[in-house]
This record gives C-alpha cells, sequence and structure tokens, in this order.
C-alpha cells in the first residue's frame, strides 16, 4: 500500500487512501498515534535523527504519524510538494509570515481577507517592522502599483468574503514573480475540489482546515502547503521552534474530512447555486453575489477557475440593517453564526460581526452594506433552507 504512487490517481481517491501507511497490526482504518515522543534504537540513532541524517520520529511538536498522513494527503489534492498541519487557520498564516518576513520587509494584501489575517499583518507583523498595503482584490493593476522593492509576497483569499469577489490566480502570480514575490493564496473557500492555486501559479496555499476540511465544524486546524524548498528552508524550521502544532486528534478528524471532501463540496454548491437563483427572484432582494450568477461580475472568470461555484451565497436586502436582522431572527433552524463550511446551515450580518470591527466608511468602501447577509449553504434539504430563510422576507 506503501508503494503506491497517489501522484496518479485523482483528488477523490487520494482524499480517501492517500497517507496511511499501515502499521504491523494490519488495520484498516487510520489510528490516532496518542505520543508526545518516539524512542531510540540507540544513542547514535537517536544522533542521527536530531541532526536529520536519519528520517523518523523525534518529538511530536513535529512529526507524528497521524498528522503526517494528513500532510500527506492533503499536499497531494493541493498538487503541492508538501504540506505542514498547524492548530489553526491563523497558526498556518502566523507561521507563512514568521518563515519568510524579516523586520523592514512588505507586503502586499487583499482588503477583504479573514479579519484576523489583516490583525496578524496590521498589528502584529506591523509591530516588528513590517509593513503591510492592503489593495482591492479585483485590481490587478492596483496589486502591481502598491509592489516595492522590499515586497516579500502578495497574500489574497479567492472568492473573497463577504462579496465572493474573484481574483485571477494566474494573472498576480505573473505579476508577483516579475517583481520577484511570492503568491500566498487561502484556499479555504475553495479547497482543493474547487481550485488548486499552486497549478494557476501560487508559491503557497494557506488553509483553515476548521471549516469545509472538518465540514462539521467539530475541531480547529491549519496547513501551509508549498514547494519542498520553501516548507524545509522556512516553514518546518519555524513550525519546529514555534510549536503551533496540530493534535493528533484533529488529525485525524481532519483526515476523515477529507475523505468525503469532494462529494460533499459537491453538494454545498448545487444548493448554494440553487438558492443563489431563488433568491434572486424574491421581492425585498436588492442583489445577489453568487458567481454562478450571470450577474456577478466575474462570472467568466469563475467558470475558468473554478470547477464549481462554491457553498457561499451573500444578498443584500432594500431594507438595510432592520431588515437584515429581522430575516435573520425570524429563521427557526438556520443557525446565527460566523462560522462557515459546515454541513449545517449559517446565517450571518457582516456589517455588525466579522467586519464589524471596521469604521463605516471602510465598510463601505469595502462594499460590505448594512443590508448584506451571508449565508454559508448546508446539505439540509434545500427546500427546508429556503422556507427558514422566506420567514423573514
Ligand atoms: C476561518 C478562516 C481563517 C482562520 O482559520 P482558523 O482555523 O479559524 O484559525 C483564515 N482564513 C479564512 C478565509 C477563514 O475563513
Amino acid at each position: 500500500m506503501t508503494d503506491i504512487n497517489w501522484n496518479d490517481y485523482s483528488l477523490e481517491t487520494q482524499a480517501i487512501r492517500a497517507g496511511h501507511k499501515r502499521t504491523h497490526e494490519d488495520e484498516h482504518s487510520i489510528p490516532i498515534f496518542a505520543t508526545s515522543s518516539y524512542v531510540f534504537k540507540s544513542a547514535e540513532e537517536a544522533a542521527l535523527r536530531f541532526t536529520g541524517q536519519k528520517p523518523g520520529n523525534i518529538y511530536s511538536r513535529f512529526t507524528n504519524p497521524t498528522v503526517n498522513a494528513f500532510q500527506e494527503r492533503l499536499a497531494l489534492m493541493e498538487r503541492g510538494e508538501r504540506c505542514l498541519a498547524f492548530s489553526s487557520g491563523m497558526a498556518a498564516i502566523m507561521a507563512v509570515g514568521m518563515g519568510l518576513l524579516k523586520a523592514g520587509d512588505h507586503v502586499v494584501c487583499s482588503r477583504g481577507v479573514f479579519g484576523n489575517t489583516v490583525l496578524m499583518f496590521q498589528n502584529y507583523f506591523g509591530k516588528f517592522g513590517v509593513e503591510t498595503d492592503f489593495v482591492d482584490l479585483i485590481d490587478a493593476t492596483a496589486w502591481e502599483a502598491a509592489i516595492k522593492p522590499n515586497t516579500r509576497f502578495l497574500f489574497l483569499e479567492t472568492p473573497s468574503n463577504p462579496l465572493i469577489e474573484i481574483a485571477d490566480i494566474s494573472v498576480l502570480a505573473d505579476i508577483a514573480h516579475k517583481h520577484d514575490c511570492l503568491l500566498i493564496v487561502d484556499n479555504c473557500f475553495c479547497t482543493p475540489v474547487l481550485q488548486k492555486p499552486l497549478e494557476l501559479g501560487a508559491d503557497i496555499v494557506v488553509h483553515s482546515a476548521t471549516k469545509y476540511i472538518d465540514g462539521q465544524g467539530r475541531c480547529v486546524g491549519g496547513a501551509v502547503i508549498a514547494s519542498e524548498d520553501i516548507i524545509e528552508k522556512h516553514i518546518y524550521p519555524y513550525l519546529r521552534t514555534g510549536g503551533a502544532t496540530m493534535s493528533p486528534f484533529n488529525a485525524w478528524v481532519f483526515l476523515s474530512g477529507l475523505e468525503t471532501l469532494a462529494i460533499r463540496i459537491k453538494a454545498h454548491c448545487d444548493s448554494a447555486f440553487e438558492l443563489a437563483k431563488w433568491l434572486e427572484q424574491q421581492a425585498g432582494v436588492a442583489k445577489v453575489h453568487y458567481p454562478g450568477l450571470s450577474s456577478h461580475a466575474q462570472h467568466e472568470l469563475a467558470k475558468r477557475q473554478q470547477s464549481h461555484f462554491g457553498g457561499i451565497v451573500s444578498f443584500e436586502l432594500t431594507g438595510g440593517k432592520e431588515h437584515a436582522w429581522k430575516l435573520i431572527d425570524a429563521t427557526e433552524m438556520l443557525s446565527i453564526t460566523a462560522n462557515l463550511g459546515d454541513v449545517k446551515t449559517t446565517i450571518t450580518h457582516p456589517a455588525t460581526t466579522t467586519h464589524g470591527r471596521l469604521s463605516p466608511e471602510v465598510r463601505a468602501a469595502a462594499g460590505i452594506k448594512d443590508g448584506l447577509v451571508r449565508v454559508s449553504v448546508g446539505l439540509e434539504n434545500i427546500e427546508d433552507i429556503k422556507k427558514d430563510i422566506l420567514r423573514g422576507l
């Protein structure tokens, strides 16, 4: 089983079978290796493992068989050479910054990224002398204009949250490489099932495994996928020292999450598309943001870059904040929570939650209106989801 070259297999098969190195117990399902350290056969072997001359586990802060299996599987699915798992999506983003940046460096980041990612770059890397400029995700000219001689990397999420705007990864990869920068893509919304940024020219992919990879809202985790060279030189040494390690239990949950990822994502996308089309017909809905709709500004790009349109739908109500809150409060089944990528449908009012810390001006500039509602479409029956939203429409 360990001799199979999983690169020859498709994503759905890799997701179920790759990464597990069966032990002497012949187990069928992958075990949780609940061990913090590993034993060496001799003092010499210990020394060789510590210097890296001999492969093998030393300590679970940096290698653990269950975590390794998750890493191998996700690296294959993202078509990357290597993956490292972290304790959360934010820990993965932190590791990329800690591994690659030094005082005096500069970063260009898209404006619509996850709120804590903004704070990470602004407040924490900023504190140590790294400057970050934020640009409009879909404006390639603005990206290029923001690059300086000391720019180390460009960082983006596509599709964006909560407006589901889509950036052309190949175009931005070319711009980054022309200026000797790396392109980093947070692939949380699409997962490798819908889009593989490394194949489109990105250098590093980061993940919050907490969302679709888990898929059932249980564990917090993250990952970084990149070339052997980037991981070995910049990310692995930081993981070993920084210690934001994924626990073997969480890796085991995420491994089973990956096994059903492709079929879950397809079902999420089908329901989200249907909900988006239905919402467009409803009175009181001013605009629906969903890349599957021909009304979406990057519909053609979405068709080209993604294999489906994703599980998140946002829509603007004509009645502003009052109507948005009324609609959210009128639901009886949907979960009022900011989490996403769950089998349970979740509903959020971005202007007063995920984007509530932004000033009204910044929020307006980002296009996040008071009447905007975001739905992460789950796997309940779509008619029940529609019925629940209809209560407050
Ligand atoms: C949730 C999220 C993160 C952070 O991940 P955690 O696992 O919550 O730390 C980063 N990026 C995106 C796009 C997210 O949705």
